[in-house]
């Protein structure tokens, strides 16, 4: 059996080594680094494939988040609505801009934001929320974005972990994750759904105006040559990276099957296991498991995590403390503030491995195993 990983990027680059490894090549031959042909071609294709109006690349996911706030025109002290179960990205943007962060509590099932709660979190400050589709599967956009416009508030997705998930709204129209609300931000981190080989992220929006500012603001506010319009950052995309990601783009949608195949495994192991509650799939979003996460109910998670380890199985714990209980951000907590959701969450859960490259003589090992463990 082939050693198992939490992410299996090198047996998922051999397969596509020839590609990868001439166009970056090409990158190479060219010294275009910067702002090089790739660029532009991974825009219009990712642009097609999301059914967006507007792609602009910079230099990683949290930085697109921190762009998309940035091209709102908020102000000191305005507020911004966020789970409090999410990766620090999400929030730390938020502080660092001198926002303040307003935590909402999540769904036990879906691990996204409970939309019940951002209705109480709305305040006459409040300016934005950022939705994270969580684990590879959409919050409630349909919702988030009905509160939304009724109150004149700004919907940044946060989209790092499900890039190609599809939202289903009522009416029966689709939309890809990341392209519904006003900003949409994504991450390329190696092991995201669509990883490059270092850092990169992107920023969509249907907005041609937010998308010239968005372009601008990543090019340090630059409208012509040495001209700056607004203040601005330096994050820019990589060729090399765009180079990558052009070739993997054509491979994304071959990707969600085959993590959706190794949930659909790890599901029909689980399913009748009452020590376990599985990943409930959200009927408005597809999922395209980012990560796999279970929850353990009346057992010690870290007890199997350790035997599993034995095994030679590693398991992660996404993610272990709330944002609310982070040292850095106890000041944004109001007291008498609960999340007992979020809380819970971070006590039970616990990742399996999930990435491409997963085959079934492994899936049986790690679902049997971890079936011994609860059944010993
Ligand atoms: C990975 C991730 C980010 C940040 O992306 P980077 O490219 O690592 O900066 C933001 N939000 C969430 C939910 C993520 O998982």
């Amino acid at each position: 059996m082939k050693p198992i990983k939490m992410v299996d990027l090198q047996t998922q680059y051999l397969k596509i080594k020839t590609e990868i490894d001439s166009a970056i090549q090409d990158v190479i031959d060219t010294t275009a680094f910067i702002n090089g042909p790739a660029i532009n071609a991974l825009k219009n294709i990712l642009k097609k494939y999301l059914n967006v109006k507007h792609v602009i690349p910079c230099a990683n996911g949290t930085d697109a988040l921190q762009l998309a706030l940035m091209s709102l025109d908020l102000k000191p002290g305005d507020e911004v609505i966020t789970p409090t179960f999410t990766f620090i990205s999400t929030v730390e943007v938020v502080a660092l801009l001198g926002l303040k962060p307003v935590f909402v509590d999540v769904d036990p099932d879906t691990f996204n934001i409970n939309v019940d709660d951002i209705k109480n979190a709305i305040t006459d400050k409040t300016k934005a929320i950022i939705p994270v589709h969580l684990f590879g599967q959409c919050a409630d956009m349909e919702v988030i974005m009905n509160i939304a416009r009724e109150n004149n508030i700004y919907v940044i997705e946060d989209n790092a972990q499900a890039i190609g998930a599809d939202f289903n709204f009522a009416d029966g129209n689709t939309m890809k994750a990341g392209t519904i609300g006003d900003i949409g931000c994504t991450s390329f981190f190696p092991s995201k759904n669509l990883g490059c080989y270092g850092d990169g992220g992107a920023i969509f929006t249907n907005s041609d105006e937010l998308a010239d500012k968005l372009s601008y603001i990543a090019n340090h506010g630059m409208k012509i040559k040495y001209h700056h319009e607004y203040i601005g950052v330096n994050s820019r995309l990589d060729t090399l990276q765009a180079a990558i990601l052009k070739v993997k783009l054509q491979y994304l949608d071959d990707y969600i099957a085959a993590r959706q195949k190794a949930a659909d495994y790890y599901d029909k192991a689980f399913t009748i296991e009452p020590k376990l509650k599985i990943p409930q799939r959200f009927a408005k979003s597809s999922h395209v498991f980012h990560q796999y996460t279970l929850q353990a109910i009346d057992f010690s998670r870290d007890e199997l995590i350790d035997f599993l380890k034995e095994k030679q199985i590693p398991a992660m714990i996404y993610y272990p403390v709330p944002i609310h209980l982070q040292k850095a951000y106890q000041h944004y907590v109001k007291a008498g503030e609960n999340y007992p959701i979020s809380e819970h969450l971070s006590k039970v859960v616990f990742s399996l491995p999930m990435h491409t490259e997963l085959d079934e003589e492994q899936l049986e090992y790690i679902t049997n195993s971890v079936l011994e463990f609860l059944n010993k």
